[in-house]
């Protein structure tokens, strides 16, 4: 028997989403395989808050479930209510990056729902889409309205898979359970076997007068369009898993997982490195010596940064909680600013004059770089 998936996360039935989101996270981290390996029991109670959660901090399955239990979440046999929901809009999206990949773990191919309908209408397929953002999109999080060619839930019968729900009827060889046992009689003895039931191809319905758009699959090939929420702190090269909404599965079973692969364009003045931002700054050689006031971009728009009298080439000016927010959603990253001293060239013989006076007045000593070279700079910031 299922449990009750209230009972799993151990939150009431009038919870609140922030109450089953942090029951959830909680059993997530006690139980959770990476944490506990090769513990069997752990994995199970795994799979089945995360289950509980996906159900529940959806308002249309959770009213499914209230309504129905179940067998209201069950594709095709399960009854009415397991009809014509398209997949789960994306509720564990962001648990792959809480958690690390799920791909191929326990919690892998087939998703949570697949032990429940054994034999059910098929899944939707897994799709993979890649989406381009600028840095400031990934540092902040942006909602992108993505487009890709998949399968969809079939506009005329809803995902049914007939227009007319009186046509549909429990399978009369394996009633309604989609398996069937044939008993084998040899000379060893008597041997029961089950297998997919031939006469509904083990989906424990018959479809009498199937939807002509889609011939009673519930699905068909379309152009979609979804929005897709973008947290803020994403890097290039990670995914994003949009549950539910990959492929569309047959008649109205759960659709395939949709995974978004992020890619950032080059930024004209910044370069990401982790959650810091490099920037480099041109003083001139008189700004560096006698101390300047510049307007410096960062990712929350221009600020003024002061560089003291006597600032060095390689300098490093680093501004705190100015570089990209952690995916978390604690803090952010620096932004630092990286000192380059410009030399003036094509000076005349007055300039020449003024630097050679100057050159004559100032000692040997007022050349002393304060506490170490470009180079120890340079190293300490690219290996650091
Ligand atoms: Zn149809
Ligand atoms: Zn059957």
């Amino acid at each position: 028997m299922k449990r009750d998936y209230y009972d799993v996360l151990g939150v009431q039935r009038d919870a609140d989403l922030q109450q089953i989101k942090k029951a959830y996270r909680k059993l997530a981290r006690e139980h959770h395989p990476d944490v506990n390996q090769h513990d069997l029991e752990c994995e199970e109670k795994f799979k089945e808050a995360t289950e509980a959660y996906e159900v529940l901090c959806d308002p249309d399955k959770r009213r499914l479930y209230d309504a129905y239990g179940h067998d209201g979440l069950r594709g095709g046999a399960g009854g009415a209510g397991g009809y014509g929901f398209d997949g789960f809009p994306g509720v564990s999206d962001l648990f792959e990056n809480l958690f690390g990949s799920f791909g191929g773990g326990p919690y892998g191919s087939g998703g949570p729902f697949a032990a429940a309908q054994p034999t059910g209408p098929a899944r939707g397929d897994d799709l993979a889409i890649e989406v381009e953002l600028t840095l400031e999109e990934a540092a902040f999080g942006v909602e992108k309205e993505i487009s890709f060619r998949a399968q969809a839930t079939c506009p005329d019968c809803e995902g049914a898979g007939t227009t007319d729900p009186s046509s549909v009827e429990t399978c009369t060889e394996c009633h309604g359970a989609g398996r069937v046992r044939t008993v084998r009689r040899t000379m060893l003895g008597q041997f029961i076997q089950t297998g997919p039931c031939p006469m509904c191809s083990g989906q424990g319905i018959v479809v009498k007068s199937p939807c002509k758009e889609c011939r009673g699959t519930g699905r068909v090939v379309a152009e979609r369009k979804l929005s897709v929420q973008i947290p803020a702190g994403v890097d290039a090269g990670q995914r994003i898993r949009v549950s539910g909404r990959g492929g569309a599965g047959e008649r109205g079973a759960r659709g395939g997982d949709l995974y978004v692969r992020v890619r950032v364009e080059p930024h004209e003045l910044f370069e990401r490195r982790g959650n810091d931002i490099l920037y480099d700054v041109r003083l001139t050689m008189v700004q560096a010596a006698l101390g300047a006031t510049l307007t410096i971009p960062t990712l929350d728009g221009e600020t003024e940064v002061e560089f003291p009298p006597g600032t060095q080439p390689g300098e490093i000016k680093v501004l705190r909680g100015k570089g990209v927010p952690h995916l978390n959603g604690h803090g952010r990253g620096d932004q630092e600013i990286l000192v380059n001293v410009l030399i003036p060239h094509d000076l005349d013989e007055q300039h020449r004059q003024i630097l050679r006076d100057f050159d004559d007045a100032v000692s040997a000593e007022q050349y002393d770089a304060k506490p170490e070279g470009v180079l120890n700079k340079l190293r300490n910031l690219f290996n650091g």
